[in-house]
């Protein structure tokens, strides 16, 4: 989708330049977080209802995106669970 493309172009582009330190990219949303910027850029299409929106905020981790219309869950950061790792090392 050329909305997406556009956002998710824009970037890599700020990646390549090494301007950002957070990315997230999924089926239903795209989100970058610029350095020395506390908030996060989010796009996403709500796979509850189809709405289309973009966030400019403040949103701390774990991030969580509710859709705007429906309030439904979007995007969530899956936190990684590091149990058992280290009886093996
Ligand atoms: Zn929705």
């Amino acid at each position: 989708m050329e909305w997406f493309d556009k956002f998710r172009k824009k970037a890599y582009e700020l990646h390549k330049k090494g301007k950002i330190s957070m990315v997230s990219t999924g089926p239903n949303h795209s989100a970058y977080k610029e350095k020395e910027d506390a908030k996060i850029h989010v796009r996403y299409i709500c796979p509850h209802c189809g709405h289309k929106d973009e966030l400019y905020e403040d949103l701390g981790f774990p991030y969580k995106v509710k859709c705007s219309q429906c309030r439904k869950i979007v995007w969530k950061t899956k936190i990684q669970k590091k149990r058992g790792r280290k009886k093996k090392e």
